[in-house]
């Protein structure tokens, strides 16, 4: 079982249009179902509209997911519950340290590595929950990218699974939610591959089984930025995907023929279901595009 979970902070571009093909097509290849769930646990990020236009693109480009479309936003007692399940066992704490009280911490390559200061209490008031680390080796083996670890407590410290501002975070929403739908199989894109080991420590801490992960190269401007909204990566055309579609397959190292594009979309994805192999990508973290060529109807392959 897969998935597909886009956050409806701006439209379908090409490099979240590359992540949804790998997980769809790797769950097809091997008679698996794949879900949409569309991650709205952020309100002030979203974009008005971005999440019809997501659903409108992938049903335009031929996805046929599983199942109605899962919201994020609708798992909220799921979430407070594995919460509470946190904070009775002692595994997690209030946090009542503002950003500026964390000015002065040690940064590193997740960001702020949290000194522990309100381990042993804090004031009343606002505040964070954070989850204990230790740091004992947490590991996984990357289906895609070998064998990865991290030591939490000092790489990243005791990180915040519920906001300061009242909203779930990320890394337990995501873990509730995959636990939740029945997610076996993880593919994504390698720039969230960093958040994985902190995802299998609260998998760990609540007794859920750790899915198998495979983590994908992400679409790239030619100055090797990733595509996103911030770094103005354009929305797909939705008149003719058939071209980007097959775009996206020779992105993902799939070789198709080059007349594939003439053909009717049901056709080039029963092409990439028969012939999907997830293997091209291996090692690979980068996919070079120029995207206001790709927006335009034209190739954008570097
Ligand atoms: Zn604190």
């Amino acid at each position: 079982m897969g998935r597909f979970a886009p956050s409806p902070t701006g439209p379908l571009h090409f490099g979240s249009l590359l992540a949804a093909t790998a997980s769809y097509l790797q769950a097809r290849r091997h008679d698996g179902r794949w879900l949409v769930r569309i991650e709205d646990i952020d309100p002030p990020r979203e974009q008005p509209g971005a999440t019809g236009r997501i659903l409108e693109a992938l049903e335009r480009y031929g996805f046929e997911w599983d199942g109605p479309v899962v919201y994020q936003s609708h798992s909220q007692s799921a979430h407070e519950a594995a919460l509470a399940r946190l904070l009775d066992s002692g595994h997690a704490y209030r946090c009542g340290c503002s950003r500026n009280d964390l000015a002065d911490a040690p940064r590193g390559p997740l960001g702020i590595i949290y000194p522990g200061t309100c381990r042993a209490g804090c004031p009343a008031g606002d505040s964070a929950i954070r989850v204990r680390t230790d740091d004992s080796a947490v590991a996984f083996i990357d289906g895609l990218q070998g064998p990865q670890e991290q030591h939490l407590e000092s790489e990243s410290g005791d990180f915040v699974v519920w906001r300061r501002d009242g909203l779930v975070a990320y890394h337990l929403a995501v873990v509730v939610d995959d636990h939740e739908q029945g997610i076996t199989e993880i593919v994504r894109g390698i720039d969230l591959m960093d958040s994985t080991c902190r995802q299998i420590w609260l998998q760990r801490l609540l007794g859920f089984p750790t899915p198998n992960y495979l983590h994908v190269p992400v679409a790239a401007h030619a100055d090797g930025q990733k595509l996103s909204k911030l770094t103005g990566a354009r929305a797909v055309p939705l008149g003719r995907p058939e071209k980007l579609l097959v775009q996206v397959l020779s992105a993902l190292g799939q070789q198709p023929a080059a007349d594939l594009g003439k053909a009717s979309l049901r056709e080039i994805w029963s092409w990439a279901r028969e012939n999907w192999r997830i293997e091209a990508l291996t090692g690979r973290t980068r996919i070079l595009v120029d995207s206001n060529a790709m927006a335009e109807g034209k190739n954008g392959l570097l």
